[in-house]
């Protein structure tokens, strides 16, 4: 065996049933076996035995979505995601090899200087915000300004969601007390791109929180959950991430902890996943991992005071890291449905992701987009007037293929928190 860093152990529970394929959207969309599950198992097993070079292992490992789909339908439980792992840190070993220092530096000023820096990234989102009411997003989109820009970015522009600015920003404050009865005591994780560009959202996730039962407290030394930096392949800087956050959170005898974060929560339930065998952080992680939850856990068990019905036809859009990872299946179902008024009707092939996963529809935008068109053909056999998300990746994607459709004036996007507060009446 030539590369011991791949997880080779792991790809002898693949017996290639192939039960894995129709679940996988990469082959339902290339109908090719190494973007399959299956196929790709068997590349990174011949790659680890040192019989097929790193590069053809690139691009079946760099289009994959990494949206676990195939781990749950799995019968031998295989693993997927740990072989999908530690392909993406061999191969990214290998790349920087080639990398230019130029590109070696951004991609570090990314990784650990901008995502975790919440300054920065509050900036970035008071900058949106001044695009968008300045006038400046009018001008732009009237002059055809816009239209100089390459394709993708003017499909992200026409979706990007409403900043707020430094006047309506709420400063987050430490501690939120319940608005009755206290039940759990929470610790609110708020993640970085989260809290930047869907700050309301978190503000919302916070007052549904308190006025279900809960004291929220937002502690200040949290920092990015190593979500993209893990899908990239760098672990050394995931597991960075994660040591300050476990280190965060310990110091509070917090119930549990909450995020509205489909990805986010994911990357933190398995945190655990990064320090096997290290006695140091191995029990630290998993101690972590098993206090957090989707924010849809916890209003489940409790009571919104809903103040007005949602008169509305809605479908539920699940965030793949949701559903296959922290297994957070019927809790946002069970709460859409206690909405009064909602109709709730299910989306025709739900559990197929919707081309977003991290920034996949950056990166691969045209295969993004394939997905996201055969996610649309569902949308329009069912016509809903709502569509709700948990993820704020997912909420962007969906809004995207709205807007591809034409049909912004007849659906709207809105994350699970949103549709909640909107019937507690909450701003
Ligand atoms: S990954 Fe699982 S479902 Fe897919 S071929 Fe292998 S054993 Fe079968
Ligand atoms: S993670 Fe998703 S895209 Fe990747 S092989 Fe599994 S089902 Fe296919």
């Amino acid at each position: 065996m030539t590369n011991a860093k791949l997880a080779y152990e792991e790809t002898f529970d693949c017996v290639q049933c192939g039960y894995c394929l129709p679940a996988c959207p990469t082959y339902v969309t290339m109908k090719t076996e190494t973007h399959s599950p299956r196929g790709r198992i068997n590349l990174v097993k011949v790659a680890a035995e040192g019989k097929l070079s790193l590069s053809e292992l690139e691009d079946p490992i760099n289009m994959c979505l990494g949206c676990r789909a195939c781990e749950v339908v799995c019968p031998t439980n295989v693993q997927y995601g740990k072989i999908l792992e530690s392909a993406k840190a061999v191969l990214l070993e290998e790349k920087k090899k080639g990398m230019s220092k130029r590109a070696r530096l951004f991609q570090a000023f990314f990784f650990d200087t901008m995502l975790p820096n919440k300054k920065m990234l509050k900036a970035a989102g008071v900058g949106v915000a001044a695009y968008q009411k300045s006038g400046l997003e009018t001008i732009a989109r009237k002059t055809k300004l816009l239209n100089t820009l390459p394709e993708k970015l003017q499909s992200f522009e026409k979706v990007l969601p409403d900043a707020e600015g430094l006047s309506k920003r709420k400063k987050r404050k430490t501690y939120y007390p319940a608005k009755n009865e206290p039940v759990f005591n929470i610790g609110f994780f708020t993640g970085c791109v989260m809290d930047t560009m869907f700050s309301s959202i978190n503000t919302k996730s916070i007052e549904l929180l308190q006025q279900a039962g809960c004291d929220v407290t937002v502690i200040k030394e949290q920092t990015c959950c190593g979500a993209l930096q893990n899908h990239s392949g760098e672990l050394d800087k995931t597991r960075e991430l994660a040591k300050r956050n476990i280190k965060a959170f310990e110091q509070y005898d917090f119930d549990f902890v909450v995020n509205s974060i489909g990805g986010c929560g994911a990357m933190l339930v398995e945190y655990d996943h990064l320090f096997h065998g290290d006695s140091e952080w191995e029990e630290r992680a998993r101690r972590f991992s098993k206090k957090n939850v989707d924010i849809s856990v916890i209003l489940n068990q409790l009571s919104l005071p809903y103040k007005k019905a949602v008169n509305e036809v809605v479908t539920y859009q699940p965030s793949c890291h949701m559903s296959n990872v922290q297994k957070t299946v019927r809790e946002p179902v069970n709460l859409i449905k206690s909405i009064p008024g909602i109709h709730l009707v299910e989306l025709p092939q739900k559990d197929m992701c919707c081309g977003s996963a991290g920034i996949y529809n950056v990166i691969h935008y045209e295969k993004s987009m394939e997905i996201l068109d055969e996610k649309m053909k569902s949308v329009k056999k069912i016509t809903p007037k709502v569509i709700v998300t948990t993820n704020p990746g997912c909420h962007l994607q969906m809004k995207l293929g709205v807007e591809r459709e034409g049909l912004t004036n007849e659906i709207r996007v809105v994350h699970l928190v949103e549709l909640l507060a909107e019937a507690c009446g909450m701003g």
